[in-house]
Parts: C-alpha cells; sequence; structure tokens
C-alpha cells in the first residue's frame, strides 16, 4: 500500500501516517486534508526519513481525504522550514504555518465576498449604526474587519446588510497584479553604483547563491544599485522579494518603486486585509509567466512564502532590529533571507548603511562578497557632525534643547530650510508621578511606567497596550494637581519647539501620528512641498527618509540607548545615530548633525562625532571578542513564565537544577528577565554563552526535552537573542 507521512499544521500533533487513495497523486510538498478522529486535520506531504514517527501497521492507516487545490511547496521551501524549525528550536508545525499564512490562504473558492456602504441610509439611525457609518466611510473589507474598523458589533453591520445599507461585491482572488515594467524608467548609475550593481546582476543571471552585503553611506543610492538587478531578475521571468523593517515606512519606498517600474509592487505585511492576502498568496505561489507576482515588497514574514520561482532576495535596512521576531517562532528574517537564498540557489542583497557587527565579520571572512558605495550620489556630501556637552550647554529648567540646538534651529526657519529632532521615545513623558506622595503610574501587567500620551489624553504601557485615562488626582493620596511628568517624549519635545519658535510648522512623527499608509504619504508630501519647518520624531524618522530642504538634525539624548545594560546597546546607538544623521543635507545644500550628550567621552558617542565608523566597529568588535559575544560566540537565552510568579520561580529553577555541565557553554541564572513582568506572566530566563563551534540547539533540545512541567508554564527559547 502506499502511505504517506503528513506534517499536520496543528503544532500539538506531532507527524502522522496515512494510506493514499488509489486514484491519488501526492508529491511531497502536497496540502492535504486528512481525517482525525471525528475531525479533520490540515497538512502537508513531508518526505518520510525526515520526519521520525512510530510506524503504523497498514491496516490502521486511514486514507487522505483531499488534496487542498494549491501548488505544493516547493523543496528549497520545505529545507528552509526545517532549517528554521531546527535551528530556532521551534516545531515545523508552527514553521511550515507561516508558509500557508497561517491556513487563511487555503480556503477554496477563486471569488469571495466583501462589503462596503452603499450610499442608501437606514430607516432608523441609532448611535452604533451612526459610528458605524461615520468610521467605515469608503472601506470595503469583510464584514468581521468592517466590524472590527467600526468598532461595533458584526450583528449591527448584518442589520445594515438586510436593509441594503451596507452591499456586498464580488472580489476575484485570482485577478492578477499589474505587470512590472523593468525598462519604465532606468536611472543613470553613477560608475560605483554600476559596478555593484553589475556584480549583483550577474548572479542573478547565472541563478546561484551568492550573498552580498551592499554598504552603503546614507544617501548613496544603495535602492537605484539593487533596483537594477531587480530589473534583471524581472526580465528573466523571476520574482523578487524586498524585506523591509518598517512597513509604515514602504510608503516612500513604493514612490520610488513605482517611479523605476511604472507599477506598485505586491504587498505583505501583517495588516493586509484577509482578501488580499489571499489575493497575495495566491499571486506569489503563481510563476509570473502564468500571471503571478513579479516583485513583493513585506515584512519579515514574507520570507516564508511559496514562491513560485524566486531569483533574488534584497533586505533593506538590514540591520534594522524589528527583523527579529521576538516571539512565537523567534527567528531573525536577515538570517533566514541568507539561508532562503542558499536553498534556492539564488543571490541575496544585504543593503545598510551601518552593517551589523555579524555582517561585517561574514563580509571580512569572505562569506559574504561585499559592495561598497563610499560617496553620497550626486553633489549631496555627508553632514558635518557636531556634540553638544550637555553637562556645559545645558538646557534651561524643564527643557530639553540646548541653546545652541535651538539657535541653529531658527537660522534654518529663517532661511526656510528644515530641521528634524530625533527622540526614540513615544508620547509625552515616560513617567509620571506624585509630587506629594512618590506614587508612580505602573503597569499593572508590565514591569514598566505607564507613559503619558498627551495628545489622546491616556496613561499607556508600550508594552502590553494597557491604558488608562490620567486621573485629575493622585490616586495614591488623594490630593489634586501633585501630578507630574517626568522626563521628555517626542510630544513634548514638539511643545518646547512651538514655544521657542512659535513661527514653525512642527510635524510629529511616531507610530502613533504615522499609523497607516496614508498618513504617511500625507507626511511625505507636507514635508516635500515645504509645509513643515520642523519634524519631531522617533526611530521611525531616523530611516529611508529623503528630505533635499532637511539641514539640520539634532539628536535630543544620544545616551539613551547606552543606559539599558544590554549587550549591542552600543552598536544599536551607533546604527540609529548614524542613520538620522544620515537624513540632513540629502540634496545641495550642506547637512549638520548636532548630538547632545552627557557622555562625549563614551567610545560611541566619540567615534559618531569623529564620523570614524572604522574605529568604532574595530571597538566594538573587541569588544565582543573579550566577552565572548557574537560573532565569535553565541548567546542564547531560556525564557520561562506562567501567570503565577512562585510557579515560573519553581520551573526556572526546576530546569535550572537539571542544567548541563559543559566546557563549550557557560549557563547563567535563572534569575528574573528584564521584563520581570509582561503582559501578565512572570518571567525568568536563563542565559547560555556558548563557543562558535557548540551546538546550543542540541544541548537545549536535550535538556528541555527531560523536563515535565506544568502546562500553565511557557518555555520559550530564543537562539542569537537581540535583547535580554
Ligand atoms: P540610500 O538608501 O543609500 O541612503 P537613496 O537610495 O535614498 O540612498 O538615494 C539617495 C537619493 O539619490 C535619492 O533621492 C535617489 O533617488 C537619488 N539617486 C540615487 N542614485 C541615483 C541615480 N543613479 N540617478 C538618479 N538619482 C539617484
Ligand atoms: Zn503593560
Amino acid at each position: 500500500m502506499n502511505r504517506v507521512r503528513i506534517l499536520p499544521l496543528n503544532a500539538a500533533l506531532g507527524p502522522l501516517d496515512y494510506a493514499v487513495p488509489g486514484d491519488m497523486r501526492l508529491e511531497p510538498g502536497t496540502v492535504v486534508v486528512a481525517p482525525l478522529g471525528p475531525r479533520h486535520l490540515t497538512g502537508i506531504v513531508w518526505e518520510a526519513e525526515r520526519l521520525l514517527a512510530d510506524a503504523v501497521p497498514d491496516e490502521r492507516l486511514r486514507p487522505i481525504a483531499e488534496v487542498v487545490p494549491v501548488p505544493p511547496l516547493r523543496a528549497p521551501l520545505r529545507r528552509l522550514i526545517e532549517w528554521t524549525a531546527d535551528y530556532y528550536c521551534a516545531s515545523l508545525a508552527s514553521v511550515a504555518r507561516m508558509a500557508l499564512a497561517s491556513g487563511g490562504a487555503l480556503k477554496g473558492p477563486s471569488t469571495t465576498t466583501e462589503y462596503r456602504l452603499s450610499g442608501k441610509q437606514p430607516d432608523r439611525m441609532t448611535p452604533q449604526r451612526a459610528q458605524a457609518m461615520e468610521r467605515l466611510d469608503s472601506e470595503q473589507a469583510t464584514i468581521r474587519e468592517l466590524a472590527a474598523k467600526a468598532g461595533v458589533s458584526e450583528g449591527v453591520l448584518r442589520g445594515l446588510v438586510g436593509q441594503e445599507v451596507i452591499e456586498p461585491v464580488e472580489v476575484d482572488l485570482h485577478r492578477p497584479f499589474p505587470r512590472a515594467r523593468p525598462d519604465h524608467d532606468v536611472p543613470e548609475l553613477s560608475a560605483d553604483q554600476q559596478e555593484a550593481s553589475d556584480t549583483i546582476a550577474s548572479a542573478v543571471m547565472a541563478r546561484r547563491y551568492a550573498p552580498f552585503l551592499l554598504d552603503g553611506v546614507t544617501g548613496s543610492g544603495k535602492t537605484e544599485t539593487y533596483f537594477e538587478p531587480l530589473a534583471a531578475a524581472l526580465k528573466e521571468g523571476r520574482q523578487v522579494l524586498v524585506l523591509l523593517p518598517e512597513i509604515a515606512l514602504t510608503e516612500a519606498f513604493l514612490r520610488r518603486f513605482e517611479a523605476r517600474f511604472g507599477v506598485p509592487p505586491v504587498l505583505w505585511h501583517s495588516s493586509l486585509k484577509s482578501t488580499e492576502r489571499r489575493r497575495a498568496w495566491r499571486a506569489i505561489a503563481t510563476p509570473p509567466g502564468e500571471g503571478g507576482a513579479q516583485v513583493v515588497v513585506g515584512a519579515r514574514s514574507a520570507l516564508f512564502l511559496p514562491y513560485a520561482d524566486l531569483g533574488l532576495i534584497v533586505v533593506d535596512e538590514a540591520h534594522e532590529v524589528s527583523f527579529k521576531q521576538d516571539d512565537g517562532v523567534r527567528y531573525n528574517a536577515r538570517d533566514v533571507a541568507v539561508m532562503r537564498a542558499h536553498f534556492e540557489e539564488i543571490p541575496v542583497v544585504l543593503a545598510s548603511a551601518t552593517p551589523a557587527l555579524e555582517s561585517l565579520h561574514m563580509a571580512a571572512s569572505g562569506t559574504y562578497t561585499k559592495l561598497d558605495l563610499e560617496s553620497r550620489f550626486g553633489e549631496a556630501q555627508l553632514p558635518s557632525i557636531d556634540l553638544i556637552d550637555l553637562t556645559e550647554e545645558r538646557p534651561e529648567a524643564g527643557h530639553w534643547l540646548a541653546p545652541r540646538l535651538v539657535a541653529e534651529m531658527e537660522e534654518r526657519l529663517a532661511k526656510g530650510e528644515q530641521s528634524l529632532l530625533f527622540l526614540n521615545r513615544r508620547g509625552f513623558a515616560p513617567l509620571t508621578l506624585c509630587r506629594n506622595c512618590g506614587f508612580r503610574f505602573q503597569c499593572p501587567n508590565c514591569t514598566a511606567w505607564l507613559v503619558e500620551h498627551r495628545l489622546s489624553q491616556r496613561l499607556a504601557c508600550h508594552h502590553c497596550g494597557h491604558e488608562t485615562t490620567p486621573p485629575a488626582n493622585c490616586p495614591e493620596c488623594g490630593e489634586p494637581d501633585c501630578l507630574v511628568a517626568c522626563g521628555p517624549g517626542v510630544e513634548r519635545i514638539a511643545d518646547e519647539v512651538a514655544e521657542r519658535l512659535p513661527d514653525a510648522r512642527v510635524a510629529l512623527v511616531t507610530s502613533d501620528t504615522l499609523s497607516s499608509p496614508g498618513k504617511a504619504s500625507a507626511f511625505i508630501e507636507q514635508v516635500d512641498a515645504g509645509a513643515v519647518d520642523v519634524i519631531v520624531g522617533t526611530q521611525l524618522v531616523t530611516k529611508g527618509f529623503h528630505f533635499p530642504e532637511l539641514t539640520l538634525v539634532g539628536v535630543v539624548d544620544a545616551d539613551l540607548g547606552l543606559e539599558g545594560g544590554d549587550l549591542r546597546a552600543a552598536e544599536r546607538t551607533y546604527q540609529q545615530v548614524a542613520q538620522v544623521a544620515g537624513r540632513a543635507g540629502r540634496g545641495e545644500k550642506p547637512g549638520l548633525v548636532l548630538i547632545q550628550t552627557r557622555h562625549p567621552e563614551a567610545p560611541v558617542i566619540a567615534a559618531l562625532a569623529e564620523g570614524d565608523r572604522d574605529a568604532f566597529y574595530e571597538a566594538e568588535t573587541e569588544a565582543r571578542r573579550s566577552a565572548g559575544a557574537p560573532p565569535f560566540g553565541r548567546w542564547a537565552a531560556i525564557i520561562v513564565s506562567s501567570e503565577d510568579e512562585r510557579e515560573a520561580r519553581d520551573a526556572a529553577f526546576a530546569i535550572g537544577g537539571t542544567r548541563p555541565d559543559l566546557d563549550d557553554i557557560a549557563i547563567f541564572g535563572p534569575a528574573p528577565a528584564p521584563m520581570a513582568l509582561l503582559r501578565g506572566r512572570y518571567r525568568y530566563r536563563l542565559l547560555l554563552n556558548a563557543r562558535r563551534t557548540a551546538n546550543v540547539q542540541a544541548v537545549i533540545r536535550d535538556w528541555l526535552g527531560k523536563l515535565d512541567l506544568p502546562r500553565s508554564v511557557r518555555v520559550g527559547i530564543d537562539i542569537d537573542p537581540y535583547s535580554f
């Protein structure tokens, strides 16, 4: 009898064997539905020898019920799923689910129904109906999505469908995306750009695995450089994936893409509507020659999709922290991208002006090919950088901008040029306390202060989303008028700008204000039109933007990132400040960057001031070497959590008590994690510091596999953690 081994998409199940009905053809990667008890499961046909399950005798096997009509997952993707599960100590099912967009991609029919307002009025207006009609506007989506958007129940909307106030619209999921035109508007490249571009393009044509580190200073034109090999892949009839770190910021990228290729790319990110997601998934699984997707621009989850014929991967701003996923499957998209390119046998480009030390190390050892763009494109020069020592040049009491920074901003305003102030803190103030009794507002679910958001009049936790309205009186001592905001967030800096430069038009840029593509677009247009004098923003403003009239960048607090005890703190500070500095002087006018600091002598700050990247990386390399940190050694974290503090601690100590004794791996802890309480769960942590050659995953699997812990305890494994 013909039998197959199925990988169920439900992680709680192991691999299972089934019989293949005589008329069914099942190649590996085929998605199937099979019986399980009285129900059915969805799974993927996997090569038998790779999954270890007990053989069931033939006569007890049940037959596969049906084949799901989607293309089978190709071998390179199956290898990637196996590698990712293995390397990050995750279940195969949890990784495979990402390839199938959590199963949502599998729903059968090729059309689906969405709904939108028809223009008719309801018989009777209720507050809920009024709210729905106001919030839905021209929105078109499923009833469930519309209900979420409108903040009313699905029942309210169904009632409106009954009255034809909301009308159904048939959506064709197989409707093709517009075809990109590789030669739509080809730019003239500089000699450096041309050389880098040709090198990548020839790897595209040769169809071989080739990892590149495209290391170009800010404003050097990295995007134009990788657009040409992208065009080459399109001409070959193949697909291209471009990973971007912050989907809120794709707007600027999309404009440039459309200018170059005549049409927008296919987007993939977590806030796609379900029909958009299904349409994109289908297109991605279809070869471009048959009307499939050509270029996909996506967040990290786009990495696991079943591309029909991938020819090139680009990871733009490859140093970005947001490529690291911190829950579920804890993977680093930058590294997984390289592995996918390896399995697909195609080139991959990591583009950055401030590459991670690990990436530079790979280039230095010859594993990656480094392509350099050493100067800005055209006439633009790199900005000059100066430090403001806050211990000497003090801002006035209750203020955060030093006189010199304010003076430079005034000068820009008088000349009609733009300034940008960077502070990586959302909201008005990071801490609110009672002047009378010392009470501090803390999140009930997390080890974190509540951040005051004055614009929305909320106190909010940035970790779990908990929110309250700020009370008039202190909740502890009951005194009125005793609550004070401590420290600045960007909202407070914007207020200070308004006070110092009353005539300036200020734009606040944070994930609160730039929450949709429409708002991002509007912001870009305003700045381009000269309708903004001062931009105040969080890390969102550090990347991707190209504003020619922006000639001054002020870093409000360069020390902020250095305060945490995290191993990559220096590198991250360097990257953030260098990136935001890179927004200055990108046009014809020279740029100036002023960095406010209390530690001008700190090596990372000094390197920034000198513009000496090599000095910074050399110092950082030595620090990492002596700490056994990446790329010289490896870290892994085991995070044990429970809603019950005692249970979390007991479990952590039970794990700690069975630690293996090894020469090549040092194990620290358990200790309360830096966020000892997160989203209502108490967290303990063990840290492993391994030599490069140690098989840390095998050690962890073997160690944790022997333990029997309560079901309410969660054990997370973080390989190559970013923060701990
Ligand atoms: P980076 O991403 O390296 O910081 P960008 O790709 O944003 O730099 O390029 C900086 C600016 O120079 C952009 O406005 C871009 O359109 C322009 N540019 C770069 N290369 C070219 C080129 N070959 N022809 C015309 N404009 C270019
Ligand atoms: Zn919280």
